[in-house]
C-alpha cells in the first residue's frame, strides 16, 4: 500500500529514488480549486493577445530549459534521451499553437431578423487534468495549454509514478510571468485527489488520459454534476499490412515498441495478408533481434524499461514464458524490462489480442482480403488509432474510412501531431484534444441577441 502523504519517484531502469514529493490531500485540491477560481478570473478577463503573449514567454522559457525537462523525463519515467527531447519540445511547441488561438478564439455573427446575433467563447472556468505515466509531459501539456488559451484555470494532478515534469512546468509557468494560481500542479493519489478534482462542483470540466476502466469511473462522477469530460483511454491498434505495401516501412517494430509498448497508439495488432505472411514474420524476427534494449539516457538505445513493477507484471501476465513469439533481448537486473515481442500463435479472439497490455509486445495475424482485413481491424473494442499499408490508394482510402478509429495513417505509423485533432472512437474515449478546435472544447457557446428595434414607443 502506497504512502497516502507521499510520492516516491522511482527511476525505473535502475529502480534508484529520483525524489519523493508531497502527495496532494482533498483539501488541498480545494484549496487549489478556490485559488484557482479568482485567479481564473483576472486570466478571463485579460484580452486574447495578452494571454497569447503570456503564453508565448511560457513557451520560450520551456525552449530554455528543454534538456532539463528532457532529463527528468529520462529520469523518472524511463523515455529513451531521443523521445524525451522530443516530448519536451512537443509542449513548446503547443504553447505556441495554443496561444495563437487565444488570438483567434472567433464567435459568429448570424443573420436574425429584428437585430443583430452574435455568440461568444466563453471559457469555462476551472478545469481539472488528470494525466498518466506513459507520456508525462506531452498529456499534461494537450490537456492543459488549450484550456489555458482559451482562458481556463488548470489544475493538474499527474500520474503519481510521474509527477516531476509537470511539476517544473508549473514553475517554468511562473518564471515566464503566467500569473500565479492559473496553472496548479498537485501530484497525488488517483483515489483522493483525482477523485475530489473529479468531484469538485467547481471544477467545470475533467480531462483524463488513462485506462478505460478508471476513464469509465471519472464519467460515471461527472454525470452526476453534469460535468463535460474529455477522455483519452485505452487503445489495441491495427496495422493493416497488405501484400502490396513496403513491408519493410510497414513492420517497423517501432510502430508498436516505441516507449517500450506504452503508448495508447502502439499497433499492437499486425495484420498481414496471408501471401506474404511468412516474409513478414522472418523480417520481424530479425528486427526484433536487432532492437538495442537499455540504459535510456544513451543516445544509441532505442528502448528503455517499463514504467514500474507493477507494469511489468502486467505485461508478463500476457505472454506465458512458452507462448509462441518472435522475441528480443532485455538487460537482467534493477530495473523493469521486458524483451521486444511479436506473439505468433494467438487466436483475433484471445486475450492478448484484445486487451491492452500496454508494454513491447503486439501479436500477428494473418488476414486473406480487404474485408477480413477490415473485420479483424474493428474487432476489439477500442478505436484509437491504427495503420493502411498499400500502394492502392482507392483501397487505402476504402480501409481507411471503414476501420472504426479517430486516428489512422496510410503509409505511415504516425498518431500524433498538435494542429490535428486527436482522440477515439468507442472505448477508447470520448472528444477530441489537439488540432484547430482545441480551444472550444475548453468553452461554452454564448449567444447574445441584440434587438435593433429601440424600445417601443
Ligand atoms: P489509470 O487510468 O488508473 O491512471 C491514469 C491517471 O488517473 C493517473 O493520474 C491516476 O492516478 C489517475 N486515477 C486513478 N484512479 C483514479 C480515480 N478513481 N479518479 C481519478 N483519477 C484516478 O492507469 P494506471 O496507471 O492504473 O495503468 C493501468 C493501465 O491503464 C495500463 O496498463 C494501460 O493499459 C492503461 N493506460 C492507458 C493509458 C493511455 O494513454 N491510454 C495511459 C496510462 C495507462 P495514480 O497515478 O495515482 O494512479
Amino acid at each position: 500500500m502506497s504512502d497516502p502523504h507521499e510520492l516516491t519517484v522511482l527511476n525505473p531502469a535502475t529502480e534508484e529514488t529520483v525524489a519523493t514529493v508531497p502527495a496532494a490531500s482533498a483539501e488541498d485540491v480545494d484549496t487549489a480549486v478556490v485559488r484557482a477560481l479568482r485567479a481564473q478570473a483576472r486570466w478571463a478577463a485579460l484580452a486574447g493577445a495578452d494571454r497569447a503573449r503570456l503564453l508565448r514567454r511560457f513557451a520560450d522559457t520551456v525552449d530554455a530549459h528543454l534538456e532539463e525537462l528532457a532529463q527528468l523525463e529520462v529520469r523518472e519515467a524511463g523515455h529513451t534521451v531521443g523521445n524525451a527531447r522530443w516530448e519536451a519540445g512537443n509542449a513548446r511547441d503547443l504553447l505556441l499553437y495554443a496561444a495563437g488561438g487565444a488570438e483567434r478564439l472567433l464567435g459568429a455573427q448570424i443573420p436574425a431578423p429584428g437585430g443583430f446575433n452574435v455568440t461568444f467563447h466563453e471559457p469555462l472556468g476551472v478545469v481539472g487534468v488528470i494525466a498518466p505515466w506513459n507520456f508525462p509531459m506531452p498529456i499534461a501539456a494537450w490537456g492543459s495549454f488549450p484550456a489555458l488559451a482559451a482562458g481556463n484555470a488548470v489544475v493538474l494532478k499527474p500520474a503519481e509514478t510521474t509527477p516531476l515534469t509537470a511539476l517544473r512546468l508549473a514553475g517554468l509557468a511562473l518564471e515566464a510571468g503566467v500569473p500565479e494560481h492559473v496553472f496548479q500542479v498537485l501530484p497525488g493519489h488517483g483515489h483522493t485527489a483525482g477523485r475530489a478534482l473529479v468531484d469538485h462542483p467547481d471544477v467545470a470540466k475533467i480531462v483524463f488520459t488513462g485506462s478505460t476502466s478508471t476513464g469509465r469511473e471519472v464519467m460515471e462522477r461527472c454525470a452526476r454534476l453534469v460535468k463535460p469530460v474529455t477522455l483519452e483511454l485505452g487503445g489495441k491498434s491495427p496495422n493493416v499490412v497488405f501484400a502490396d505495401a513496403d513491408l519493410e516501412a510497414a513492420l517497423d517494430p517501432f510502430s508498436f515498441l516505441d516507449n517500450s509498448g506504452q503508448d495508447c497508439c502502439a499497433r499492437t495488432r499486425v495484420l498481414v495478408q496471408e501471401s506474404v505472411f511468412e516474409e513478414a514474420r522472418a523480417f520481424l524476427a530479425e528486427a526484433l533481434a536487432a532492437v538495442v534494449v537499455g540504459d535510456p539516457a544513451d543516445d544509441k538505445t532505442q528502448m528503455g524499461p517499463l514504467i514500474s513493477r507493477q507494469q511489468l507484471d502486467r505485461v508478463r501476465s500476457y505472454v506465458p514464458e512458452d507462448a509462441p513469439a518472435l522475441r528480443g533481448t532485455a538487460p537482467e537486473g534493477p530495473g523493469f524490462w521486458f524483451p521486444p515481442t511479436v506473439l505468433t500463435g494467438e487466436r483475433p479472439d484471445g486475450r492478448a489480442a484484445r486487451e491492452e497490455i500496454f508494454g513491447p509486445v503486439a501479436v500477428l495475424l494473418p488476414f486473406a482480403d480487404e474485408a477480413d482485413a477490415v473485420r479483424l481491424a474493428n474487432d476489439t473494442p477500442y478505436g484509437l488509432s491504427g495503420s493502411v499499408w498499400t500502394r492502392d490508394l482507392g483501397r487505402a482510402l476504402r480501409v481507411s474510412r471503414a476501420v472504426r478509429a479517430g486516428n489512422l495513417s496510410v503509409n505511415s505509423h504516425s498518431s500524433v501531431r498538435y494542429w490535428t485533432p486527436f482522440g477515439g472512437f468507442k472505448q477508447s474515449g470520448l472528444g477530441r484534444e489537439l488540432g484547430p478546435d482545441a480551444l472550444t472544447a475548453f468553452t461554452e457557446t454564448k449567444n447574445v441577441f441584440i434587438s435593433t428595434e429601440g424600445p417601443a414607443q
